[in-house]
């Protein structure tokens, strides 16, 4: 059942790209723009009957747009993205493939969904095409025939030019975001060192002085003014490691990967923060028997995600408890480790600031506002996640979602 393009059709189609290009807005999400693009790419190639566009995301391969498809089955395509067929043709930017199904293996979820989505059809051929930032593949566009055997040249062509263009907005959006991030850092990074730092600083020139010019200071007062020095300086000193682990983060790219055992790391890392926790806060890890506890990870990145997470908790619950659980969701391969306190919370409306580099709610407790900052840029680096939910007067609760192998699927950048 092709459709026929006319001249006057493809001008008009063509013309509907122009305007979408032109109007572009940049505040717009990722899905709006992608959902009209392919809309374009479909009307305007003849074989093509149905299309869904997908990101990678970290380990993961999400469908985010789906033409012609049940819209609640589309939300249901995230997958492994090792396990996806694309996973073994990264080097192509092309590729036609005929019964698309027929290359999952039938025990994978992937295979069952797709199945549903293929309505069973094994009669298909469907055409590929990378999405790229700079030589990174970053997801695809998928077109599929029921009734033809192959896509004509020029349909191929046609969808070489609608990837270049989705492409080039993705890239355009992504650079857009880090400038926008980097600005953002670079004058909350100035106000820092000009007020963060200098309130330490102020107070240990005070105390200094105020031993230097009272001659007639007992030995205690002498002592308790130094301890004064002393909290501090330790406070300078965390502040200046915070910034030397975020700076390092800019800098470095590579991972150590290397097999862990989940289990043992969480442990090790509450026996090294329990002793900071307040004595009224009760701490529990339930860890199931029954989920794997290997895990192939960067050990540093992982343990300073966790250090991060686990210790905010206890920094900023005085009573009540701490439970850290973890999960496996087994057809992402993902592990989930939820932390969940009984704390002040965090109000509705800067959840979403909490993650931006300086970023602090209330400066009752010491700390620099880079913890969070280098949760998330680790679990990116990681191909993980987080996600937080929070209730004022009530606690809040991190869910960190972390894959359980990330070999082979680390970034060429
Ligand atoms: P900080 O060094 O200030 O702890 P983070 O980046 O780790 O910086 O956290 C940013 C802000 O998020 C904190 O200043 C705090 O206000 C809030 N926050 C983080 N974790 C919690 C928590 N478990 N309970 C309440 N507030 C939290």
């Amino acid at each position: 059942m092709q459709k026929e393009v006319e001249k006057g059709f493809f001008m008009e189609t063509f013309q509907e790209m122009v305007d979408l290009f032109q109007g572009i807005n940049w505040d717009e999400s990722e899905k709006d723009f992608l959902t009209k693009l392919l809309k374009i790419a479909i009307k305007i190639i003849p074989e093509a009957e149905y299309g869904s566009i997908w990101l990678i995301k970290g380990a993961l391969y999400e469908a985010i747009v789906g033409i012609g498809y049940d819209e609640d089955l589309i939300k249901e395509m995230v997958v492994p993205f090792n396990e996806s067929y694309v996973s073994n043709h990264m080097d192509k930017d092309l590729i036609e493939v005929q019964n698309i199904l027929n290359y999952n293996s039938p025990e994978t979820d992937l295979y069952k969904i797709s199945k549903k989505l293929h309505k069973e059809t094994n009669q298909m051929v469907t055409l590929i095409s990378a999405l790229k930032n700079k030589d990174n593949v970053i997801g695809h566009i998928y077109i599929d025939s029921y009734h033809v055997d192959s896509f004509d040249d020029n349909s191929k062509k046609m969808l070489r030019m609608f990837s270049n263009l989705a492409s080039i907005f993705l890239t355009l959006k992504i650079l857009r975001d880090s400038e926008k991030e980097t600005v953002e850092t670079n004058s909350n990074y100035l106000s820092f060192i000009s007020h963060e730092l200098r309130t330490p600083m102020t107070s240990i020139i005070g105390f200094a002085e105020t031993i230097l010019n009272n001659e007639d200071l007992n030995k205690d007062e002498i002592r308790s003014i130094i301890r004064k020095i002393l909290f501090s300086t330790k406070h300078m000193n965390s502040l200046l490691d915070d910034i030397s682990t975020f700076n390092k983060l800019n800098k470095e790219k590579r991972l150590n990967l290397e097999k862990l055992n989940l289990k043992k790391l969480l442990y090790q890392v509450l026996s090294m923060l329990e002793p900071t926790a307040s004595p009224d806060v009760e701490i529990n890890l339930d860890f199931p028997l029954d989920i794997p506890v290997d895990i192939e990870t960067d050990e540093t990145k992982l343990n300073q995600v966790l250090v991060n997470v686990i210790g905010n908790a206890m920094k900023y619950t005085t009573e009540g408890s701490i439970d850290i659980r973890v999960g496996y969701e087994s057809h992402t391969k993902h592990f989930l480790i939820e932390v969940k306190d009984t704390g002040p919370g965090i109000p509705e409306d800067k959840l979403k600031d909490i993650f931006r580099p300086f970023f602090r709610v209330s400066k009752d407790k010491p700390g620099s506002g880079l913890g969070l900052a280098i949760v998330k840029k680790n679990l990116k680096m990681l191909k993980g996640s987080v996600e937080v939910k929070s209730k004022i007067g009530k606690g809040t609760t991190f869910l960190i979602k972390i894959p359980q192998s990330i070999s082979g699927i680390v970034d060429k950048s």
